[in-house]
């Protein structure tokens, strides 16, 4: 099994609804996010994937959330942008990005609030199998 990750960084400012203290005033992060992909088999280079293709597929999404203010973004009208939710956010847009790569599976995407604060999403790797059956 292989795994290559890569990061990308953006800035934006969020507020946390419904939290108590701080974080529920507006204010912002230099956020960090890392993308972790998933194989066994490489190509005929010794490549897992391109990390310049994945590079391109996370900035991307980045460019929506980029020096904004992301409580007014329709994808954190309902829910909040806490990085749990930003992290899911990308999980969903780079798997659509990687569907048509059967042989990488997309494994984790973590979201850094700062140096020391990250949420990470991830899918059970039978997900997929379990909700045909
Ligand atoms: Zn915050």
């Amino acid at each position: 099994m292989f795994e290559i990750s890569v990061e990308e960084t953006f800035a934006a400012g969020h507020a946390l609804r419904g939290y108590r203290g701080k974080c529920e005033n507006p204010h912002g992060h230099n956020y960090r996010v890392r993308v972790h992909l998933r194989g066994d088999g490489l190509d005929n280079i010794g490549l897992l994937y391109d990390f310049r293709d994945l590079k391109h597929h996370l900035r991307a999404l980045i460019e929506r959330f980029d020096h904004q203010f992301l409580n007014d973004l329709e994808d954190f009208r309902q829910i909040n942008p806490s990085a749990e939710n930003i992290a899911k956010r990308f999980y969903d847009g780079l798997k659509d990005h990687l569907a048509a790569t059967p042989s990488v599976r997309l494994e984790a995407v973590t979201v850094f609030e700062t140096d020391t604060t990250a949420a990470t999403y991830s899918e059970p790797a039978a997900a997929g199998a379990r909700s045909s059956r």
